[in-house]
């Protein structure tokens, strides 16, 4: 019975269950005449990944997409194993046994390093762990940020700096109305920042940011925007990079520009962007970080239009108790995968993991950020699972796949709990969803989260008596 066919679905582990994850589920339940079972392993008793842990707390239009997420979960041929992890519950060698095929979608959970002195100092933290603290992750439900300083400087000019620095000044009776997790509010309503400074190594015209992120910024109630014209104005060599700028950068440039030219009166709280500077040493001194010393930057831009930093000898000293590193997330390795530490991500072709020699390693798969690093938004995943699928409905076809032992993946959930794991299913994951709603509507907010896995599972345990 050829496998695919009703009698002999084809079967599929997704490890992890972020956007690449239920993506890659969607574009597997659109292939025409084909039986699949699709099981899905989440190391969280709650799955959404970066959707529940890394947009913005006041960003939850964005949030939506996991009512699309919870409709292809309702298929009958789908299964979510939640509270289960890859590589300690569940190892390579039991799924290459149950499964024809696996796509690891474990996105990128570290962050990437400044590489200056002084950059593990108390008051200064990877914006990242920031993002997921105020986002109630489990990991750092006990993580602290000392928020003591009145200025906060954050390093990096992408999406996430924009997400930082408008968390760390939006008014706190703003924030109090989000999906925030409670410690974070707390927090937050004690905090002495009064100014975020981000400093871009590069100019206007490469901020990483997107343009709408950028406008909302200025759209910000009580928080004055400053953005100094001369670091806006394209030098000459500067200059050069103009005719390679795609329609957003230069929509951010015109918007920069215009923040420059504005006289707006000093606000209590304020967003200084500074670009053509890097951080070179975060000073300390016995509380920990005290400033920063800044090097101005030279650009340069080469033939294809990729534009470089050069250091200059032009240091500034910079006062601030309080940093964050936003310069990008970095994927971490994969049990069993080979990986490439040079772009942090598992070596693979187009989705298909590869070994050193480049062969397929048979029935091995990526989608999203762990293959092809963290670049982009939500969206970019479905574009990205889709290739990814394509893949494996080729080898498929050509009968490229692990030899799964026939109706080994319908025991997989028996094998799970012979090890006495509190596997969290769907209805489970959905009933503890209802009961952040309904926490979160007697105070108007959207939800209020569980921050701890222990809690999760006790308030499960407490439903099923
Ligand atoms: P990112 O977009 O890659 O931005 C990283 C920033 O750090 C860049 O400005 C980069 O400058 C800078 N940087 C890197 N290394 C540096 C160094 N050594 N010194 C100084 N600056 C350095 O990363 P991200 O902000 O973490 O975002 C990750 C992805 O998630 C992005 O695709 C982002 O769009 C997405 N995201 C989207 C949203 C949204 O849609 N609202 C929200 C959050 C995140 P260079 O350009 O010079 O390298």
């Amino acid at each position: 019975m050829s496998i695919g066919s009703t009698h002999n679905p084809l079967r599929v582990a997704i490890i992890g269950s972020g956007p690449a994850g239920f993506y890659t589920l969607s574009h597997l339940l659109k292939a025409k005449d084909l039986a699949i079972r699709v099981d899905m392993f989440e190391r969280l008793p709650t799955p959404f990944g970066l959707v529940r842990a890394g947009v913005a707390p006041d960003h939850q239009k964005d949030k939506s997409v996991t009512l699309a997420f919870d409709k292809h979960a309702e298929a009958s041929c789908f299964r979510f194993f939640g509270n289960v992890e890859y590589g300690t519950d569940l190892t390579l060698a039991e799924l290459t046994r149950a499964y024809h095929q696996i796509v690891f979608t474990t996105g990128a959970p570290h962050d990437r390093r400044l590489g200056v002195p002084g950059e593990d100092a108390h008051g200064s933290y990877s914006a990242t762990e920031f993002v997921a603290w105020y986002n109630g992750h489990p990991d750092y439900a006990q993580a602290t940020f000392d928020l003591n300083s009145e200025r906060a400087v954050v390093v990096g000019m992408g999406n996430v700096a924009l997400d930082v620095a408008r968390m760390l000044t939006t008014p706190i009776e703003q924030l109090r109305r989000t999906d925030m997790a409670d410690h974070a509010l707390e927090a937050l309503a004690e905090s002495k920042v009064r100014e975020v400074v981000m400093l871009g190594r590069r100019g206007a015209l490469q901020a990483a940011f997107t343009p709408a992120e950028l406008k909302e910024l200025t759209e910000l109630a009580g928080v004055g925007l400053r953005v100094n014209p001369q670091e806006v104005t394209l030098n000459g060599e500067e200059a050069r990079a103009l005719p390679f700028a795609d329609k957003p950068a230069l929509k951010n440039l015109a918007l920069l520009e215009a923040i420059a030219a504005d006289d707006a009166p000093p606000s209590a709280r304020s967003i200084e962007l500074r670009f053509r500077v890097s951080p070179v040493v975060i000073n300390t001194d016995a509380q920990g970080v005290c400033g920063i010393e800044l090097a101005h930057n030279q650009l340069q831009v080469d033939a294809d239009g990729w534009v470089s930093v050069q250091s200059t000898d032009v240091r500034e000293p910079l006062t601030t108790g309080l940093v964050f590193k936003s310069v990008g997330y970095r994927g971490k390795p994969v049990d069993g995968l080979p990986f490439d530490e040079k772009t942090g991500t598992v070596a693979n072709l187009d989705g298909r993991v590869i070994d050193a020699s480049g062969e397929h390693h048979t029935g091995l798969y990526v989608s999203g950020w762990v293959k092809r690093g963290a670049q982009g938004v939500i969206g970019t995943n479905k574009t990205d699972a889709k290739a990814t699928v394509a893949c494996m409905l080729e080898d498929l076809t050509a009968g490229r796949m692990l030899s799964a032992a026939e109706g080994a993946a319908v025991n997989i959930d028996n094998e799970l709990r012979d090890k006495q794991l509190h596997v969290v299913d769907f209805p489970a994951w959905r009933w503890l969803d209802q009961l952040e709603i309904e926490r979160g509507q007697a105070q108007s907010r959207p939800r209020v989260k569980f921050t701890e896995v222990a809690a999760m599972l006790a308030a499960l345990q407490a439903r099923s008596g």
